[in-house]
């Protein structure tokens, strides 16, 4: 695997993959890499020829408050991880190379990029829209991966790649959990102990809300319930607990459409997210 931090080696090394046939597939990441990230490495295997994994903790995407400068950073062990997922290329860009006359030119994520997560971190999507915009263009992948477990950001990156007609496939990959069900985030080394245990409130009041809405609960009723589970587990703020539809997050039409249940809160310092699908009733 190549470890590439200039733009004019990544287009040589392009090239290189190119000239050998098959298709190039990307894995944009900040890096910290778990098993949810190799997931998407190994479905981007599964996809196409060559894999371009990129890691850049893009300072875009952070609010003056939140957690650029602590952000865990590790490349040493996240490129060996890559390498033996067979990756090809890990690009690795510092900030000057990615924004190399600051950043003027922006991409806006829009409407869908301004609720939820968006009104909670204003400005959050359009850096994440940004940074997607100029790696897909460095790259020219035929196909980029994103987890569902930033639901919004897969939204966010679909929408981008329709409007701009990029030339790319946009792919979702399912969350992966750890056994007791939270979702895999670098930002799970954070948590203390105890509140990692409390943690588990988070998927599990989700779970219990999607199975409630899909026998029929009243999905207010269902929402109350998971805020109250969250909040009981110590979580606060609880910045949403929502029920949306599934393809374009505005008002759910369930059960006439899919919906999609999404949640944001902190356990003390640490913001975790999570979604879950909510099974369709079974016809009797
Ligand atoms: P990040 O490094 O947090 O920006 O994540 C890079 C990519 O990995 C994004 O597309 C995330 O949605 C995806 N990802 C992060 N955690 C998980 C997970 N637990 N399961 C599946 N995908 C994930």
């Amino acid at each position: 695997m190549q470890i590439i931090r200039g733009k004019d080696e990544l287009a040589d090394a392009l090239a290189d993959l190119r000239s050998s046939g098959g298709t190039v597939a990307l894995v944009p990441t900040m890096g910290a890499l778990h098993a949810g990230h190799m997931a998407l490495i190994s479905e981007a295997r599964r996809l196409a020829r060559h894999v371009v994994a990129s890691i850049f903790v893009n300072p875009t995407q952070f609010g003056p408050n939140e957690d650029l400068d602590r952000y865990p950073r590790r490349v040493a062990s996240d490129s060996a991880m890559l390498e033996q997922e067979g990756c090809a290329i890990l690009w690795a860009p510092d900030a000057a190379t990615m924004y190399p006359d600051g950043v003027e030119a922006t991409v806006r994520a829009g409407k869908l990029g301004e609720d939820l997560d968006g009104a909670a971190r204003p400005g959050h999507f359009d850096g994440v829209a940004t940074v997607v915009a100029r790696l897909l263009d460095q790259v020219r992948p035929d196909v980029a991966l994103f987890g569902e477990k930033d639901y919004q950001q897969l939204a966010v990156i679909r929408q981008l790649v329709r409007d701009l007609a990029l030339p790319v496939e946009i792919v979702g990959v399912p969350t992966q959990r750890d056994a007791d069900g939270l979702a895999l985030s670098s930002r799970n080394i954070y948590l203390s102990g105890e509140e990692r245990i409390a943690a588990r409130a988070l998927p599990r009041a989700l779970g219990e809300a999607a199975r409630a809405v899909s026998e029929g609960e009243p999905v207010a009723e269902a929402l109350a319930k998971a805020r109250e589970t969250l909040a009981r587990a110590g979580f606060a703020p609880i910045d949403y607990v929502e029920l949306r539809d599934s393809e374009t997050l505005g008002p759910a039409g369930f059960p006439a459409r899919p919906a999609r249940l999404l949640a944001a809160a902190y356990l003390g310092k640490t913001r975790l997210i999570d979604n879950l699908p909510v099974p369709l009733r079974k016809r009797s």
